[in-house]
């Protein structure tokens, strides 16, 4: 099959999934952004159009070119060329995988629109090259996700091990994406170094009970396990009202959350949608009172990861 050209749907992420610091990715289906990746008679990449957000058309300096560039230079046709317009729907710094939407895109995109047949592994590899340039870590708990869908665990990063984990049939996500941008590379300058051994046995309890909870769709031990003692203690702060916004949005039922990925966006699980909507209608109450701008989500996990279509 000769592909033109591609249309390449990727989906925002929550990293972390409050615990699961750089180990665990869940995908959304709302926000979703597009890419359009073309065969080139110019070889390399070349990003001709970017709309809705400011980043970079040169192409070392995108995610999306160096990961597409990266695959470029694994092929041995030196000729290939590919353009690409990217319609970013997820905005950078948000902490829903802004950049990890991309570098998936970009990875699943040019492996479809040169029929090239890389494994997932080997796509999540490409993709990590993506988030190198973006926050100067090769993190995989976004573009995993992105790319296999569903909910996945980095058991190892050397070398690279990824699990896809059961995604809980009744589970809705709420975000809201305060206007506050937070750099991923300036929040995780924040972390310690180092996690004392109390911290260590508190947070490996949770990150193992929320896997099993995940495998036995049991909420309560969901709710239970969604305790964050490393990122969010010292991130938290810079999210206007977080604890307050947490405590009443278990209050009206949500099952519990946290910062999604490095923030700001603050992330809610719930087992109805109707509970959604209201853990929605708090969050966008607290900050409509505090005159801060936001988007807000309601979803269900997304399950098939990044889409391609061709004409
Ligand atoms: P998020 O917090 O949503 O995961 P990141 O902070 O990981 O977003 O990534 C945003 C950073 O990556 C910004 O500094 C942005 O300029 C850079 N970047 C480069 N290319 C892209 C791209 N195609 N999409 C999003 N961010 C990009």
């Amino acid at each position: 099959m000769n592909v033109k050209e591609v249309k390449v749907y990727s989906p925002a992420t929550i990293a972390n999934v409050t615990c699961g610091f750089d180990v665990l990715g869940m995908a959304l289906n709302e926000p979703v952004e597009k890419m359009v990746l073309r065969k080139s008679h110019y070889p390399g990449v070349k990003i001709c159009k970017i709309f809705g957000a400011e980043l970079p058309l040169q192409y070392d300096k995108n995610v999306v070119g160096v990961v597409i560039d990266k695959i470029l230079q694994h092929l041995p046709n030196n000729k290939l060329g590919i353009e690409v317009e990217i319609y970013k729907n997820i905005k950078p710094g948000s902490g829903l995988g802004s950049s990890g939407s991309s570098a998936a895109g970009a990875a699943v995109g040019t492996n479809f629109l040169l029929g090239t047949n890389f494994k997932p592994i080997e796509i999540i590899r490409f993709a990590q090259e993506g988030e190198k340039i973006a926050c100067d870590s090769m993190h995989a708990d976004n573009v995993a996700p992105a790319i296999l869908g569903g909910i996945s665990l980095v058991r190892s990063y050397c070398p690279l091990e990824v699990v896809s984990l059961p995604s809980p049939k009744k589970i809705w996500a709420t975000i809201i994406h305060p206007h506050l941008e937070i750099n991923t590379l300036e929040a995780r300058k924040v972390l310690k170094p180092e996690i004392k051994r109390d911290i260590a046995i508190k947070q490996c309890g949770n990150v193992g009970a929320l896997v099993s909870a995940f495998y036995r769709e049991d909420n309560c031990l969901l709710s239970r396990s969604l305790v964050d003692y490393i990122a969010e203690p010292v991130r938290s702060p810079s999210i206007p009202e977080f604890d307050e916004m947490k405590r009443e949005c278990k209050k009206v039922g949500a099952l519990g959350g946290g910062i999604s990925g490095s923030g700001p966006s603050v992330f809610m699980l719930s087992e109805a949608k109707d509970t959604a909507q209201k853990v929605a209608n708090s969050m966008i109450k607290r900050y409509n009172k505090l005159k801060i701008d936001h988007n807000i989500y309601i979803s269900t996990i997304n399950n098939t990861g990044v889409k391609c279509m061709f004409k």
